[in-house]
């Protein structure tokens, strides 16, 4: 297996990238984390969606699965069953090397995750390799249908992989609304905290999001698009204030598709929202003339409307990104927008002081009040991003909007 240098940037411009059957969706009823349910479940994703890559011999292939590992909270990750099910249906395919890779904000906090989430101990039983992105090598990928980075760095193990399987949790976001297939490729970068700097606009980001699928998929060795599916656990669920202390919720489906914007948007739309309201999903849909209409997809499996139960769904409010900037409509406007925008809170009884959220704010937005002993936030700096919401492991951390309670008496 060749190993590019890392200290050059590989330009992909002349691959366009094509994926099998972008408007298909499959989704399945599983209505548990029983193992031989799970293995049904997935076998039956695999069986409607027919991979091209399964027609080959598989012993000498590298496949990547990437869970989300976010926390070690149940509902925060992808579950440990639907990971090591696949993992097994890999096998008796005759795959050869099997990787499970993931990271979150730092590399002890992934080490962490992926023992408690029971991978690291399912890679060691079964022989797969477990992957911290964060202490991998990154590989520099450029291609000209990047929208708004000049580059974007993914991790060598990706870049090395033939075959990847992406398994995002289906969940809310306090921060960006709703995670998915499109967000679960933000675990492959190397400096979150920096991305949410440079990124701060929330609709960049979310074009920041679909260069980077874009990278995986442009990159590798081969001319061809490298194979990438997606399958989302949406046994059990998380809506309210995910990604990390949001409420349980089940749908009991999995939910499998080539085109990370036709899951999501089926996904979304089985929790009640818009596709369109999403910037990751519409930006990469228009980018590569990806369905995300769910009308004109098609859903073949179990008949979805059966899955479709209203959940709890942050405010689109969040995907606003006001801070006071220096011209005078700016500082005249932006405190009035926000008396409806959500603002983060730092609960005092849940909060440990453990100063993880403050040293992980990409704005430096937290501070220790000395003299009260608490958490403060500086509205000013916030772009609520929820990367404090999403680091904090005491679930001290919400998003309140200020007037929200307010609003039935004045209209
Ligand atoms: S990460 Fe959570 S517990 Fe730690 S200081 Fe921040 S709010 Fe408090
Ligand atoms: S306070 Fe929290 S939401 Fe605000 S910028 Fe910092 S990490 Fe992001």
């Amino acid at each position: 297996m060749a190993v590019q240098k890392m200290d050059k940037v590989i330009d992909y411009s002349f691959k366009t990238i094509q994926i099998e059957n972008s408007k298909c969706v499959a989704i399945v009823r599983v209505e548990n984390y029983n193992p031989e349910n799970v293995k049904n479940g997935l076998e039956r994703i695999i069986k409607l969606l027919k991979p091209s890559f399964f027609d080959d011999d598989l012993t000498e292939k590298l496949i990547l699965i990437k869970p989300n590992v976010l926390a070690p909270d149940k509902m925060a990750f992808t579950n440990e069953v639907v990971v090591e099910q696949l993992a097994v249906i890999l096998k008796m395919k005759g795959v050869g090397n099997i990787f499970i890779g993931d990271s979150t904000m730092t590399k002890e906090i992934t080490r962490m995750a992926h023992v408690k989430s029971g991978l690291a101990d399912i890679a060691l039983r079964f022989g797969h390799e477990m992957i911290n992105f964060l202490e991998d090598k990154f590989v520099t990928i450029s291609h000209n249908k990047f929208e708004v980075s000049n580059v974007v760095r993914i991790p060598e193990t990706i870049y090395n992989a033939d075959i990847i399987i992406n398994l995002p949790k289906m969940k809310t976001h306090a921060g960006y609304v709703f995670t998915g297939a499109i967000k679960n490729f933000f675990g492959l970068v190397e400096d979150k905290i920096s991305m949410h700097r440079i990124y701060k606009n929330k609709a960049v980001f979310q074009k920041m999001l679909g260069d980077i699928h874009h990278a995986v998929l442009c990159c590798g060795e081969k001319i061809h698009t490298k194979p990438v599916l997606h399958i989302m656990d949406a046994i059990e669920a998380m809506e309210g204030k995910g990604p990390r202390s949001g409420k349980h919720k089940k749908y009991n489906c999995l939910i499998g598709s080539f085109s990370p914007v036709a899951l999501d948007a089926l996904a979304y739309s089985i929790m009640g929202g818009n596709p369109e309201d999403l910037e990751a999903i519409k930006s990469l849909s228009k980018r590569n003339s990806w369905e995300v209409n769910i009308n004109n997809l098609d859903i073949i499996g179990d008949n979805w409307e059966d899955f479709k139960d209203e959940a709890q769904l942050p405010s689109l409010e969040t995907l606003n990104t006001t801070r006071t900037g220096g011209s005078l409509i700016e500082r005249v406007a932006v405190p009035i927008i926000r008396i409806f925008h959500p603002v983060i809170k730092i609960k005092s009884e849940k909060c440990k002081l453990c100063m993880n959220c403050v040293s992980h704010c990409p704005m430096q937005a937290l501070y220790l009040d000395e003299k009260k002993k608490k958490i403060r936030v500086d509205r000013s700096k916030c772009i609520n991003c929820f990367c404090c919401g999403e680091i904090c492991s005491n679930n001290a951390v919400h998003q309140k909007r200020p007037i929200s309670k307010a609003l039935p008496l004045i209209f």
